[in-house]
C-alpha cells in the first residue's frame, strides 16, 4: 500500500469539497476501497474520512417513506424493523451479500459506490480499461464467467457486482447527493449506476465534489418481496444472476410486477418493458417466457459466461413462479 494522508472530515460540505481534488479519495467503512489501495489498484493521495459527519440515522419521510443515511450500516439496515417489514427485498439483498463482519462495516453510500470484482481490474499486471484507459480489456476474450451479458461495450463487460442496490432498483430508491458545486440533487437509483460505454471507468453518476449523503425509499406498497441470488457457493460470492422482485396479483393476474436484476451489467438491470409484459396478465409458463424474451432480447455471451442468459430465464421463472405458488 502505498502511503497516504489521512483526514477526518467536519462537514458534508468540507468532505465534498475535499473530495473535488481528483488526488483525494473518501472513505466510509472502507470494506472495498482498503481492499483495492493494498492491491494498488486506489492509489489516492489522501482519504477523507466521512465517519464523523453522522449520517448514521434511518428516519421516516413526510412522504411515508424511508431516509437511510450514507453512513448507516448495511447490518442496521437489515435489521430495521421498518426495512424487514415494509421492504423485506432490501433486508433479503444485504443479507445475501458478503459476511457479517463486512456488512457491519459496510455502509449505504459505500455499498453503492463498491467496484467490480472483474479479476483484470483488481490485478494491476493485466490489462483494463477501467483501471487504466486504453490499455484494452482482458477479460472480453479472457476470464469472464462472472461478466456482463446486457449493456456491455467494446471497451468493458465488467458487471456491478452489488446486492443492496439491486434492490433499491427495484424498489425505485433514490440516492441523495451534496456537491461541491452546489449542484445538490437527487438521482433515480435505476439511474445512479451507468453502463460502460468507452468511458468505463466512471461507475456512476458521482462527479468530482460529489458525496452521496442518504437513499429515500418510497412509501411501502405491499406486495410480496422476493430476492432469489444464484452464485457458487451459498456464502460470500457475488451473484451470477441475481432477482430483486415485489409482485402482486389482483383477480388472478399481475397488478404489480417490479423487477431488478444483478449479476447482468454494469448496473442493476431494470426494464420497464418486464413488467408491462406481465401487469394484467395472468401468470403462466408462457408468459414468464415472454417476460424473459424481453429481459434478454440483446444479451451477449463472452464464451465462459454464455450460461447466464439461460440462467437468467430459468431464475425469473423460479421467481414469478414462486410469487404464484405462494399467492394461491
Ligand atoms: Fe477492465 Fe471492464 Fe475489461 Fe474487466 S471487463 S478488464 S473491468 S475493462
Amino acid at each position: 500500500m502505498k502511503p497516504f494522508d489521512y483526514t477526518r472530515t467536519s462537514s458534508v460540505q468540507a468532505a465534498a469539497e475535499l473530495s473535488s481534488d481528483d488526488a483525494t479519495m473518501v472513505i466510509a467503512g472502507g470494506t472495498n476501497l482498503l481492499d483495492l489501495m493494498k492491491l494498488q489498484v486506489e492509489t489516492p493521495a489522501r482519504l477523507a474520512d466521512i465517519g464523523p459527519l453522522g449520517m448514521e440515522g434511518i428516519a421516516e419521510t413526510d412522504e411515508g417513506g424511508l431516509r437511510i443515511g450514507a453512513n448507516v450500516t448495511n447490518t442496521a439496515t437489515a435489521v430495521d424493523e421498518r426495512v424487514c417489514r415494509d421492504y423485506p427485498v432490501l433486508a433479503h439483498a444485504i443479507l445475501a451479500g458478503a459476511t457479517q463482519q463486512l456488512r457491519n462495516k459496510a455502509t449505504t453510500g459505500g455499498n453503492l459506490c463498491q467496484r467490480t470484482r472483474c479479476f483484470y481490474f483488481t490485478n494491476i499486471d493485466q490489462p483494463c480499461n477501467k483501471r487504466e484507459p486504453g490499455s484494452g480489456c482482458g477479460a472480453i476474450d479472457g476470464i469472464a464467467k462472472l461478466h456482463a451479458i446486457l449493456g456491455t461495450s467494446d471497451a468493458c463487460i465488467a458487471t456491478y457486482p452489488g446486492d443492496m442496490a439491486v434492490a433499491m432498483s427495484a424498489l425505485d430508491a433514490s440516492v441523495e447527493i451534496t456537491s461541491s458545486r452546489g449542484t445538490d440533487r437527487v438521482v433515480p437509483a435505476r439511474e445512479f449506476h451507468r453502463l460502460p460505454g468507452d468511458t468505463p471507468w466512471r461507475d456512476n453518476v458521482l462527479e468530482p465534489g460529489d458525496i452521496i449523503t442518504a437513499v429515500t425509499l418510497p412509501p411501502p406498497t405491499g406486495g410480496s418481496h422476493y430476492y432469489r441470488k444464484v452464485r457458487e457457493r451459498s456464502s460470500y460470492a457475488f451473484a451470477l444472476v441475481s432477482v430483486a422482485a415485489i409482485i402482486e396479483f389482483e383477480d388472478g393476474v399481475f397488478s404489480r410486477a417490479d423487477l431488478a436484476f444483478g449479476g447482468l451489467a454494469h448496473k442493476p438491470w431494470y426494464d420497464p418493458d418486464i413488467s408491462a409484459v406481465l401487469l394484467g396478465q395472468a401468470p403462466d409458463e408462457a408468459l414468464f417466457d415472454r417476460a424473459a424474451d424481453v429481459l434478454l432480447k440483446d444479451a451477449q455471451g463472452y464464451g465462459e459466461n454464455d450460461f447466464k442468459i439461460l440462467l437468467a430465464r430459468r431464475t425469473l421463472h423460479a421467481v414469478l413462479a414462486q410469487a404464484v405458488e405462494d399467492a394461491a
